[in-house]
């Protein structure tokens, strides 16, 4: 029953292994060699004003395409390249291209507000992820107030030096957003004294805001929530022009979702948001 996993992240199994085991096993080793191998890259969604149309932000979201196995969804492989340690590498990466495809926008010519990248618990159990984030904002010459991290609920109660690292970020001007809110066990006390920006209001309640009356007073709630802590909220899975209007008839006019926008190309940003 030998399944142990070096600090390295090498690993072996007994024979019982399950298919399901040997499956995930061949992931890990190929997702191991991913960066080096250029299959990683990143989409841009952008995030907008509901009521002019106005391009705020975009959320960068990873990418894997594996010669053999095409195109893996991030809810495969981020799980496991949190349970690998990989996550530190991988987090790395996508900080370093997504800050750098800022300033390629720039300097061809579009100007891209504000870029949010998502960073998961495992990031912050190493420490020191204040100074990998300066590095990577001194390096591409990214202004840090354009830089917005998302960390779930989860992260900030569960990890144990959330709060701290939080603050450290926010002290070198980086911003802060709560991804997927609502969806974990969220402390109200702690949203209170964490130095935040923007609430991300999860997309399952957004799906049925205008027939399930659950969703649609869980939707006020948080855009009540957010404009009384003087926080910016933006809804998130928006899909139909029936959600945006609900929204925005409810004070919330930030939205990022299919409606405007799926997921695209660093280059497909150019083709619809250059003037
Ligand atoms: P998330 O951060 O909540 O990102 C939003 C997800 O919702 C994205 O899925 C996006 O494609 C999807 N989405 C956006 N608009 C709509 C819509 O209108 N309808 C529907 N049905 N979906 C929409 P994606 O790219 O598959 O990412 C899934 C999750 O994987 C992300 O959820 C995030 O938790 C994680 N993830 C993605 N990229 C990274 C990364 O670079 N680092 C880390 N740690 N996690 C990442
Ligand atoms: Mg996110
Ligand atoms: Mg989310
Ligand atoms: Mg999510």
């Amino acid at each position: 029953q030998a399944k142990a996993r070096g600090r390295n992240g090498f690993s072996f199994y007994a024979p019982s292994m399950t298919g399901e085991g040997v499956e995930r096993l061949r992931l890990e080793t190929f997702l191991r060699r991913s960066i080096e191998k250029d299959e990683i890259f990143l989409n841009y969604q952008p995030q907008v004003e509901i009521d002019t149309g106005r391009l705020v932000g975009v959320e960068a979201l990873v990418r894997w395409n594996h010669p053999e196995l095409g195109l893996i969804p991030p809810i495969r492989f981020i799980p496991l390249a949190e349970d690998t340690g990989f996550i530190n590498q991988l987090g790395k990466w996508v900080l370093h291209e997504a800050c750098r495809q800022m300033v390629r926008w720039q300097d061809a010519g579009l100007h891209v507000p504000k870029i949010a990248v998502n960073l998961s618990a495992k990031q912050f159990e190493r420490g020191s992820i204040v100074n990998m984030v300066a590095d990577i904002l001194r390096d591409t010459g990214l202004e840090p107030q354009r830089l917005q991290l998302e960390v779930t609920e989860s992260v900030i109660m569960n990890t144990g030096d959330a709060m701290v690292f939080i603050n450290d970020l926010h002290s070198i001007g980086v911003a802060l957003a709560i991804d997927d809110f609502g969806t974990g066990y969220s402390s109200l006390a702690y949203l209170k004294q964490l130095p935040v920006q923007t609430l991300k209001i999860d997309r399952s309640f957004i799906k049925d805001i205008s027939t399930d009356v659950n969703d649609e007073a869980i939707a006020i709630a948080i855009i009540q929530l957010g404009k009384s802590m003087n926080l910016s909220v933006i809804a998130e899975g928006v899909e139909t022009e029936e959600q945006a209007a609900f929204l925005l008839r409810h004070g919330c006019n930030l939205a990022q979702g299919y409606f405007y926008s799926r997921p695209v190309a660093a280059d497909d940003m150019l083709v619809r948001w250059k003037k």
